[in-house]
């Protein structure tokens, strides 16, 4: 696919969610999805508005940190919709402000590379399935994904600055900016602002951040919908990813007597009772696809060998990842354990 046609792409997949409309009868569904839209709409006006006119490919200043979860996945996605919109529908409609971008940018996409600058900051002992995400995902979006030698973050952001000759010492609108797909419900992330300079003992950019209004249950709404894969870890009961050795499936999902059919425990202490998949309409509606008997657990797993023992060391299942919906339990699958 050229640049173009994987942004038209991403561009035709948010505006597609935006345009599901009241067919959807289940009312807790059309809740969800109708916060979602909201979401998506003022997620894109950051990004058209706020970030676009000072940070684009074109300027060569930004990248977004991609780490191959369902977060930073979703806001690639509207990331790469926002720069179709921004840069190929204002020409289209003779925009002449950005008709010389636009030249630029058609250009690009049949003899210049048109650089989609991403890093991925590389820790200790991740999931083979995810780095093999990692590397499927960044070749379908087109992206330049530059990869850290394995530190803390604050030193392999240090080392991507240098690669890419970017002036820490800039003023705020000059300086480089990354995308982060952090979200309120992050550890520290509750006062976080869209738009902000790394903290001082970082290396100096800035930090875009839009999607941190966004709920878990928004994120899978969107992520199902647009029907692009995802990372297979979250099919396995994975709900928030880590390095292998602090990372398990999410206990709140773990299929248990009591839950299994959707019943409440009798104890009433079991906070894994009423399970069950609010995404079935976006499964079913699937962007692209018109198989409406489609079932969200009917998805296959490839075996892999090397993750094996992590991932099947015990005969329980859990239910996949998009069962749960309770913010504050995403991270339950991760644990202190070295
Ligand atoms: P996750 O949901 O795992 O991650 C949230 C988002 O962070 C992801 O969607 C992705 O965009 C990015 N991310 C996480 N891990 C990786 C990775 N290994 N490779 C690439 N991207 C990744 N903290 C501070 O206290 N002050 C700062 O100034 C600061 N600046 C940051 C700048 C960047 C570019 C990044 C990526 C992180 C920064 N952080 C900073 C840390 C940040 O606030 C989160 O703590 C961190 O992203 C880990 O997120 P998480 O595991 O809590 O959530
Ligand atoms: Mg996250
Ligand atoms: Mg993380």
């Amino acid at each position: 696919m050229t640049t173009a046609a994987i942004l038209k792409h991403c561009y035709d997949i948010t505006e597609s969610y935006l345009k599901i409309d009241d067919r959807v009868t289940n009312n807790s569904t059309i809740s969800i999805i109708k916060e979602t839209q909201d979401l998506l709409i003022s997620t894109k006006q950051i990004f058209l508005n706020e970030i676009l006119p000072y940070w684009n490919p074109i300027k060569d200043n930004i990248s977004i940190s991609y780490n191959g979860g369902k977060d930073c996945q979703v806001l690639l996605i509207i990331y790469l919709a926002c720069l179709y919109e921004y840069f190929y529908m204002a020409a289209l409609n003779f925009n002449n402000l950005k008709l010389d971008t636009m030249n630029t940018f058609n250009n690009m996409n049949t003899t210049v590379k048109f650089a989609l600058k991403a890093v991925y900051l590389r820790q200790e002992n991740t999931f083979q399935i995810i780095n093999e995400f990692i590397e499927e995902s960044s070749k379908k979006y087109g992206l330049s994904l530059y990869k850290s030698n394995i530190g803390s973050m604050e030193n392999s952001l240090k080392e991507y600055m240098i690669h890419e000759k970017w002036d820490c010492n800039y003023n705020t609108k000059q300086k480089a900016g990354i995308i982060i797909g952090i979200r309120r419900s992050d550890p520290y992330a509750l006062n976080l602002k869209y738009i902000q300079q790394t903290d001082k003992n970082w290396p100096q950019f800035m930090r875009l951040q839009p999607l941190l209004d966004w709920k878990l249950r928004n994120v899978w709404s969107f992520l199902i919908y647009s029907n692009e894969p995802i990372c297979k870890l979250y099919e396995l009961g994975f709900t928030s990813l880590g390095g292998v050795n602090n990372t398990v499936r999410n206990l709140y999902l773990k299929k248990t007597k009591c839950n299994q059919n959707g019943d409440k425990c009798k104890d009433g202490t079991s906070t894994s009772s009423h399970l069950w998949n609010h995404f079935q309409w976006e499964f079913q509606h699937r962007f692209g696809s018109h198989n409406k008997d489609d079932h969200s657990e009917d998805m296959t797993i490839e075996d892999n060998s090397i993750d094996h023992e992590y991932l099947c060391n015990d005969t329980e299942s859990y239910y996949p990842g998009w069962f749960l919906i309770d913010d504050e339990k995403e991270r339950a699958g991760r644990t202190k354990r070295k």
